[in-house]
């Protein structure tokens, strides 16, 4: 069993327009949009992080805008809900908050938990999650107060055809069991980040998952640096996982690998962080552009939809 991961780092999702899904996760949910940069493989394409203040793993929301991209279809073999946490106390002002910027809104009881269930407008579903033991410090500086701003990650929810093989992965990877009520199963992490819990939703004869806009691209777990990072691409490895070579993503490392249900996992280093290239009090302000596309920033410029 591997002891390097440690929660969530990011989660990366697909959207249908930019300057939208920059209003909805800084205006609507009041995160920080903490890098606007480009996607690496398709650099007139942006790709724009949320998070806490300074982008802490466990904090950031990730989306790449695909001009016009198709809706995805939900289904099997994805992340099917991505959850954040929120103060005890705070649904009544999220519900009020987004009840006319996000769609399907419902108040569940999900393993004890209050949560608030929607949808962004490109259909991608989320809840928050009243947690009562979540001391990490929010960031407030987008019209929402440090009494209902969300803290960071809870979780995830993953929707697959049969959850065996991921079960034995997430246990592998550290997580364990916690509880099964009505077909979910949720992991938990200990030692790490509070966006530590993993639930596997059994969709038997549900169809597989279409990605498109409002799907989850990939869903990327932390680890501490470097080392940890080829200690854990070594015991998956070992283990029969086709694990991709360490790639520089400039605000961390990354290794991705296809999991047997059909999600896309990252492994990602909690260095060097988002302030790499600007300061902390200045993050996501300008257009960042990984090196090897630098010659091509004048273009991007005129191209990139300006988001404000
Ligand atoms: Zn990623």
């Amino acid at each position: 069993m591997l002891t390097q991961i440690k929660g969530l780092h990011h989660v990366t999702s697909i959207a249908s327009d930019a300057v939208r899904n920059n209003a909805f996760f800084t205006d609507a949910l009041g995160l920080r949009r903490v890098k606007k940069t480009v996607n690496f493989d398709s650099p007139d394409v942006y790709h724009l992080y949320y998070g806490d203040e300074q982008g802490t793993p466990g904090t950031v929301m990730t989306h790449f805008p695909f001009a016009r991209a198709a809706r995805g279809r939900p289904g099997t073999g994805e992340v099917g809900e991505t959850v954040f946490a929120v103060p005890q106390g705070s649904l009544d002002f999220w519900a009020d908050r987004l009840a006319d910027r996000a769609e399907d809104l419902a108040r569940v009881d999900h393993f004890g938990e209050s949560r608030l269930s929607f949808r962004s407008d490109d259909g991608e579903a989320f809840a928050l999650s009243e947690s009562a033991d979540d001391n990490r410090d929010p960031w407030t500086g987008n019209g929402v107060g440090a009494d209902h701003a969300i803290r960071g990650f809870r979780g995830a929810t993953m929707r697959l055809a049969d959850t065996g093989a991921m079960a034995e992965l997430l246990t592998f990877m550290g997580y364990q069991k916690s509880d099964t009520r009505d077909g979910v199963t949720r992991y938990v992490i200990e030692g790490g980040n509070p966006a530590d819990t993993i639930d596997l939703a059994q969709a038997s004869g549900v169809r597989e998952a279409q990605q498109g806009a409002g799907s989850v691209h990939h869903i990327a777990f932390a680890v501490e640096d470097r080392a940890a990072q080829l200690a854990v691409r070594r015991a998956l490895t070992d283990t029969g996982h086709a694990v991709t070579p360490v790639i520089d993503r400039d605000y961390f490392w990354a290794i991705y690998f296809r999991t047997p249900g059909g999600v896309l996992f990252e492994i990602a280093t909690n260095e060097p962080g988002f302030d790499r290239d600007e300061d902390t009090a200045h993050l996501g302000e300008a257009l960042k552009l990984p090196s090897q596309h630098e010659h091509l920033r004048s273009a991007l410029e005129g191209h990139l939809q300006p988001l404000g």
